[in-house]
């Protein structure tokens, strides 16, 4: 029995990816499994996406992609933050896709595939109005033209074409239209140039805009939060998404303090009344935001308990008044909600940020166990 696991529910993420999958008839589903699957496990989350009809997965570092092959995993897989100096050789021998954004890393990729003795599969990134990654649109054509004639060489091969939006969680924004439009015309100006071919996958939508955004699901949508069952758009409620982690810990020591006494670093919270105190053995190393301090609330004993007190590197205190707490028992830090615990939208909605903030902080400490 560990003090804390974040216990991760694989069919959850399965009935994820149908909803999502069935948001989008027709196109391809490409999971977002960086940054290890949102926090759930690198390789079973991307087992569990697989085995819930994903085509293709996408991590953002070209070493998260090595780690997937070297489990065992022959999805196609595209990488898309490809800073100098990244294991390019490995990658394309790996047969890992690789988004560019320049002519250089066109140069640089197809320099690895000669190495290689094979082509390499590359998606070319416009900046349809993030500001972010990708061509600007000025500069499209010139990154079309060298991916054209390294293609022509026989060490490129273009397989997409794709964006990312800036707002989609923000439904009518009017950025997201004139992404849109902006898309569009990158496509045609990449039709004109002579890139076109119906294996070329077309490719924009994240989690909110396949749920919000039908005339942005192209070829291929990319789900990451929905499908760990986080809604991408909290204000428009959970569409049916089911949360696959539940983080719990356990009580590692109670005890009795007199009224007026402070707890933890700072002395931030002050008993009002003789109470029972429980120490919760996880910390800011583990994810639990700092910042959670005398805010977020945690299910012990049946009931909603706010963290009393300085969070800790390792640990966090909460006040049980006069209910019956021992050590060893059970603390759900957040869950699916079915049992009164919060969920990961609570934590975030508390803390001023995002769910994928909440689940991708869980540090290496606390072990994934997998239903
Ligand atoms: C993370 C990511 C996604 C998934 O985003 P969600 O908002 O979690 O659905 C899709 N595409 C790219 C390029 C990403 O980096």
């Amino acid at each position: 029995m560990t003090p804390a696991e974040a216990r991760v529910n694989l069919s959850a993420i399965r009935d994820n990816l149908a909803l999502l999958r069935s948001h989008a008839p027709g196109a391809e589903t490409m999971v977002a499994v960086k940054a290890d699957a949102y926090g759930h496990g690198l390789i079973p989350g991307a087992r569990a996406c697989l085995a819930g009809g994903a085509d293709r997965l996408g991590t953002a570092y070209v070493r998260e992609a090595l780690e997937l092959r070297a489990a065992g995993i022959t999805a196609p897989i595209l990488s898309w933050i490809i800073p100098p100096n990244e294991p390019l050789d490995e990658a394309v021998q790996q047969d890992i896709e690789l988004s560019a954004a320049s002519p250089g890393l066109v140069d640089a990729i197809a320099g690895a595939a000669g190495r290689a003795g094979r082509a390499a599969r590359v998606h070319l990134k416009v900046d349809t109005g993030m500001s972010r990654g990708g061509a600007a649109l000025a500069e499209w054509p010139a990154l079309l033209e060298r991916a054209l004639s390294r293609q022509a060489e026989g060490t490129i091969e273009i397989v997409g074409l794709w964006s990312h939006f800036a707002c989609a969680d923000m439904p009518g924004d009017p950025s997201i239209a004139l992404q849109l439009a902006a898309f569009d015309e990158a496509l045609a100006v990449a039709d004109k140039t002579g890139v076109r071919g119906s294996h070329i996958i077309r490719h924009i939508a994240n989690s909110a805009a396949i749920l919000t955004l039908p005339q942005a699901r192209y070829d291929m949508v990319r789900p990451g939060i929905a499908t760990f069952g986080l809604s991408p758009v909290p204000e428009l409620g959970d569409f049916g998404l089911r949360p696959a982690m539940t983080l719990v810990a356990r009580i590692a020591l109670v005890k009795r303090v007199p009224a007026d006494s402070g707890v933890s670093y700072g002395h931030l919270y002050v008993t009002d009344r003789e109470t029972t105190l429980g120490l919760v053995p996880l910390g800011y190393a583990d994810g639990i935001l700092r910042h959670a301090t005398n805010r977020a609330e945690v299910l012990a004993g049946g009931r909603r308990r706010r963290i009393a007190g300085r969070v800790c590197m390792d640990q966090f205190m909460i006040d049980v008044g006069d209910d019956p707490l021992a050590e060893g028992d059970e603390v759900v830090l957040f869950g699916d909600g079915s049992q009164g615990e919060p969920t990961a939208q609570e934590w975030a909605d508390s803390l001023g940020t995002i769910t994928h903030e909440i689940v991708t902080r869980i540090g290496s400490r606390v072990p994934r166990v997998y239903r």
